[in-house]
C-alpha cells in the first residue's frame, strides 16, 4: 500500500507553543552536542564511530537529551549519522571538504516520531476537531510532558494508519507544522489500460492512450502566469552569487507566482487524472525530466531553478492523484523519444520543427509533443497505436474551468 504525506498546521495556545520551541531547541543541543564530540573523534583519531550504541552512550550523557522522547533522540541521532557519512562520501572525491557543522544555537530543529504506536504520538478525534498528542521527555524542569495541538488540514484525510509524523519549524510561513506519513487504502484498480505522457512547456501534458486517443493539455495559463511575474520581477534586484539572501520583496514576488502555479497545476493533473480513471487506466507512463531540460533555453542558474520546479511539481501531483486511485505510474527514460518518427522510427533531431510540428520525411507528420507521448508510451507498452490515429482532445483551463478547444490551433 502506497504512503501519502499529509501536511498540517498546528493550533494552540502561545503557552504550548513555547513549549514545543523549547523542546525543538533541545534537539538542537543534542544535535550540536554529538556533532561536536564525533568532530573530537575526528580531529583526534582521523575517524569515527557512528554506531547506535557509541552514539547512545554520548547522547545520555548529553545534559538536555532527556527533555526529549527517546524516539526523538533516536531520528536526531540518525541525522548525525547521515551527516558524517555524507561528508565521508564527499571526502573520497574532495580533499578540501569539512566535518559537519553545527547548527545554530536558535534553530528550531525538526522532532521526528517514528514509531507513532508506542504511545509517542497520539491522534484525538473529539468534537468533529482532530487533535495531535505528542510526547516530550520525562525529565523537563516544568514537568510537561505532552503537548497538544489542533491539527489543521485539509477535510477528510484518513489518520488512522500512521507511519511517522515530524514537527517541523516553516521559516517560510513561520508557523509550525506536522507533516504526517500514512499508509492509505486504494481501490484495486488493475485496469488494462495505459497511457504514455509527455511533460511540457507548450502542452503541459500530452498523453497517448492505448484505444489510440490523444490528449493535450494546454500550457498557455501558466506560461501567462509565469512571463507576468517575470517581468515583475525583473524590477527587483535578483539575489545574487555575493548577496545569496534574497531580498523580501523578491521573496514575496516567488510565493505570490508559486501560489498560482501551483493552482494551475492542481487544475490540470485533477483533470488529467480524471480521464485516466474513466478510459480505465491501470498503469500511466511518465518520461523522465531529462527532456525537459534540453528542450528549455536556460540563462543563470537562477533561471534554470525557476524554470525546472513547475514540470517536476505537476509530475509529482500526477503521481499523487493516480495513486489515490488505485493507477499505477511509471517512469522511463525520456532520451529521443521527441525525436523518433512514430511511423518509420528514424531518429532525426530536424525532424522537429518549429512551433511544436514534428514532420518526417517518410511523410508523418504530427504534434511533437504527441509523439514524444507515443514514444514514451510505446517504450513500457509495446503495443503500436498508430502515430497518427484520432484527432487529439485538446483541454484549455483557465483559473476556473476547464473545458475542450475545437482545434489545436484555437489553443496554441
Ligand atoms: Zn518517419
Amino acid at each position: 500500500m502506497p504512503y501519502l504525506t499529509i501536511k498540517a498546521h498546528l493550533r494552540g495556545t502561545p503557552e504550548r507553543f513555547t513549549i514545543l520551541r523549547d523542546a525543538m531547541l533541545s534537539a538542537t543541543k543534542v544535535y550540536n552536542g554529538l556533532i561536536f564530540h564525533l568532530r573530537q573523534e575526528y580531529q583526534q583519531h582521523g575517524k569515527v564511530c557512528y554506531s547506535a550504541s557509541h552514539l547512545n552512550r554520548i547522547a545520555r550523557q548529553l545534559p538536555r537529551h532527556k527533555e526529549l522522547y527517546s524516539d526523538v533522540v533516536d531520528t536526531t541521532r540518525q541525522e548525525v549519522r547521515w551527516a558524517f557519512q555524507a561528508f565521508f562520501q564527499k571526502r573520497k572525491h574532495d580533499k578540501q571538504a569539512r566535518p559537519p557543522g553545527f547548527r545554530k544555537k536558535t534553530r528550531l530543529s525538526p522532532l521526528r516520531y517514528s514509531h507513532p504506536n508506542n504511545g509517542s504520538i497520539k491522534v484525538i478525534h473529539k468534537r468533529g476537531m482532530t487533535y495531535l498528542r505528542i510526547s516530550l521527555g520525562t525529565t523537563r524542569k516544568d514537568g510537561v510532558r505532552r503537548l497538544v495541538f489542533r491539527l489543521h488540514t485539509r477535510p477528510n484525510v484518513d489518520l488512522s494508519q500512521l507511519k511517522n509524523v515530524q514537527i517541523i519549524y516553516d521559516t517560510h510561513t513561520r508557523d509550525f507544522q506536522a507533516r504526517l506519513v500514512v499508509e492509505v487504502d486504494v481501490p484495486d484498480k488493475s485496469g488494462e489500460a495505459t497511457v504514455g505522457v509527455d511533460i511540457g512547456e507548450d502542452w503541459l501534458i500530452a498523453a497517448d492512450f492505448c484505444d489510440g486517443s490523444r490528449y493535450l493539455v494546454c500550457g498557455r495559463l501558466l506560461k501567462a502566469t509565469r512571463r507576468y511575474w517575470q517581468k515583475v520581477r525583473a524590477k527587483v534586484k535578483p539575489p545574487s552569487q555575493d548577496h545569496p539572501m534574497m531580498s523580501r520583496r523578491y521573496r514575496q514576488i516567488a510565493r505570490k507566482e508559486a501560489r498560482q502555479i501551483t493552482h494551475a497545476l492542481h487544475i490540470a493533473s485533477r483533470r488529467f487524472v480524471d480521464v485516466c480513471a474513466d478510459k480505465g487506466v491501470g498503469t500511466i507512463i511518465l518520461g523522465d525530466l531529462t527532456g525537459i531540460r534540453q528542450r528549455i533555453a536556460y540563462g543563470t542558474r537562477m533561471n534554470q531553478r525557476l524554470h525546472a520546479w513547475p514540470y517536476a511539481r505537476l509530475r509529482a501531483m500526477i503521481e499523487y492523484k493516480a495513486t489515490l486511485l488505485g493507477i499505477k505510474v511509471k517512469v522511463v527514460c525520456e532520451k529521443y523519444t521527441s525525436q523518433t518518427c512514430p511511423q518509420c522510427g528514424i531518429r532525426k533531431k530536424s525532424n522537429r520543427k518549429h512551433r511544436g510540428w514534428y514532420s518526417c520525411c517518410c511523410g508523418f507528420e504530427g504534434q511533437a509533443d504527441l509523439v514524444g507521448a507515443f514514444n514514451i508510451h510505446q517504450k513500457v507498452s509495446g503495443i503500436p497505436s498508430s502515430g497518427r490515429s484520432a484527432r487529439p482532445v485538446v483541454l484549455v483551463f483557465d483559473h476556473h474551468t476547464v473545458h475542450e478547444a475545437t482545434s489545436s490551433r484555437e489553443a496554441a
